[in-house]
C-alpha cells in the first residue's frame, strides 16, 4: 500500500508518498508560501527536484498541486489517486485525549479541535490538512499521529508542574512533551541495533534539532521529557530559550516596555543559541562564526552543550541509571564535536566514545568504545517511516 504523509503547517506543507511494503519514498517533497502566492517542489525517487511555482491560495490548492505531481504523466510516480490507500497527517499536539494515533472521523477530528487551545500555531494548521484532504480524497482511510502521544506513559509526578493544581484540573497545565514520534522511532531503533529486549532498556534520546527535546524512556516506555506545556521548555536550542526563571518574564517586560505576547515571541523566535550568539540559530554557522574566534558564538554552542549534559544526568538519574543514549536530528547527527564534548562529561556513566566511530554524519552505528559502560548510538531519526508504519497499522 502506498501511504501519503503529511504535515501541515500554517503556510506549508511536506509530503512524502512511502510504499509500506518497501519502506520505499516513491516522492517527496514541500508546498511552501500558501496563502501568499505558491511553491511546489517535488522529487520522485531516483528523479531530479523541480520545483514549481503555483497558485496556493489554500492548503486545498497544495495538496491538489501535490496530487497532480504525484500523478503526472512524465514525471509522476503513480498513475491515479486510487493507488494511495491511506493518508498519514502528522498532528502536533493531542493533549491528553491522544495516548496514540487514531484513524480520522468525525469525533477525532472534533476532539482534535479541543486541543488547538494547546497549540494555537499548529493544530489549526494540522485540521486544514486534514479538511482538504478529506475534500480532494473522499474515502481514503486517515490517520493522525500525534507529536504529544509517546510522552503519554509519563508518570503524574513527571508531569505536574508546581502550580496551583486547579490550573492542571481547569486548563489541564501539565508537561506534555513533542517530537514524540521521533523519540518512539529512535528509542526503538536502539533496541533493535544493540540487540537488546526494547522493554528492558533504560535509553536517553537526544533529539538535537532546530527545536530539541530529550527524552528517558525506560522499558519501552516514555517518562519524562525536557519540552513541556509546549515545545518552548527544556534545552537551548536555536531560536527558544528552554528553561528560565519565569520571572524574567516580568522582569523584562517592564524594561523593555513589551507584553506578555511579546516576551514569549521573544523566549520563542529571538532567544536560544540566535540570542546567546547574535550570530545565528544555525549550527553550521555558530561552528564557522565560533572556528574563527567568536567568543558568544563560541558560548552559544557551550551553552547548548551543557543543558544537555544537565539533562543526560537528570534522566539517568530518574531512571537509575542508563544503558544508552541516543543522538538524533540535524546537529545531533551532524555536530561530532557536540557528541564528544557532551560524552566527555558523562565518564562518571561509564560513557566512553570512539572518536572514530564518532567521526561521521547521519549513518545510523554505535559511536561508543567497545566497553562503554552505557552504549551511545547515532540514529537518523525518521519521521516519516515511522507516521506511514503508525497509519499502517492503523489502516489494515
Ligand atoms: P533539524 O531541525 O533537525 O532540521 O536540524 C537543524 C539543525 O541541524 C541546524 O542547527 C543545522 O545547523 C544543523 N545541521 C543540519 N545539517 C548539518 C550539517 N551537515 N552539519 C552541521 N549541522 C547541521
Amino acid at each position: 500500500m502506498n501511504i501519503l504523509v503529511i504535515n501541515c503547517g500554517s503556510s506549508s506543507l511536506k509530503y512524502q508518498l512511502i510504499n509500506s511494503e518497501s519502506e520505499e519514498v516513491l516522492a517527496k517533497g514541500l508546498c511552501e508560501r500558501i496563502g501568499i502566492d505558491g511553491q511546489l517542489t517535488y522529487q520522485p525517487e531516483n528523479g531530479k527536484k523541480e520545483t514549481s511555482d503555483i497558485a496556493m491560495p489554500t492548503h486545498t490548492e497544495a495538496i491538489n498541486a501535490v496530487i497532480r505531481a504525484l500523478t503526472n504523466e512524465a514525471t509522476g510516480v503513480i498513475k491515479s489517486l486510487s493507488e494511495v490507500g491511506a493518508v498519514g497527517h502528522r498532528v502536533v499536539h493531542g493533549g491528553e485525549k491522544f495516548t496514540s494515533s487514531c484513524l480520522i472521523n468525525e469525533a477525532s477530528i472534533k476532539a482534535i479541535e479541543e486541543c488547538n487551545d494547546l497549540a494555537p500555531l499548529h493544530n489549526p494548521a494540522n485540521l486544514i490538512g486534514i479538511r482538504a484532504c478529506e475534500e480532494l480524497m473522499p474515502g481514503v482511510p486517515m490517520v493522525a499521529v500525534f507529536d504529544t502521544a509517546f510522552h503519554q506513559t509519563m508518570p503524574e509526578v513527571a508531569y505536574i508542574y508546581g502550580l496551583p493544581y486547579e490550573y492542571y484540573e481547569k486548563y489541564k497545565v501539565r508537561r506534555y512533551g513533542f517530537h514524540g514520534t521521533s523519540h518512539s522511532y529512535v528509542s526503538k531503533r536502539v533496541a533493535e541495533i544493540t540487540g537488546k529486549p526494547y522493554d528492558q532498556m533504560k535509553i536517553v534520546v537526544c533529539h538535537l534539532g532546530n527545536g530539541a527535546s530529550i527524552s528517558a524512556v525506560n522499558c519501552g516506555k516514555s517518562v519524562d521529557t525536557s519540552m513541556g506545556l509546549t515545545p518552548l521548555e527544556g534545552l537551548v536550542m536555536g531560536t527558544r530559550s528552554g528553561d528560565i526563571d519565569p520571572a524574567i518574564m516580568e522582569y523584562i517586560a517592564k524594561k523593555e516596555n513589551k507584553n506578555i505576547e511579546e516576551m514569549t515571541a521573544v523566549l520563542n523566535k529571538k532567544s536560544g543559541m540566535l540570542g546567546i550568539s547574535g550570530v545565528s540559530s544555525d549550527g553550521r554557522d555558530l561552528e564557522a562564526a565560533a572556528a574563527s574566534g567568536n567568543k558568544r558564538a563560541e558560548l552559544a554552542l557551550d551553552a547548548f552543550n551543557y543543558r544537555v549534559i544537565k539533562y543526560i544526568g537528570a534522566y539517568a538519574a530518574v531512571m537509575n541509571g542508563v544503558d544508552a543514549i541516543a543522538f538524533t536530528a540535524g546537529i545531533g547527527e551532524n555536530n561530532k564535536a557536540m557528541r564528544q564534548a557532551v560524552c566527555d562529561s558523562l565518564s562518571y556513566l561509564g560513557v566512553k566514545l570512539d572518536p572514530e566511530k564518532n567521526d561521521v554524519r547521519g549513518e545510523e552505528r554505535i559511536i561508543s568504545a567497545d566497553d562503554s559502560k552505557a552504549q551511545v548510538l547515532l540514529v537518523p531519526t525518521n519521521e516519516e517511516l515511522a507516521i506511514a508504519r503508525e497509519t499502517l497499522a492503523l489502516v489494515k
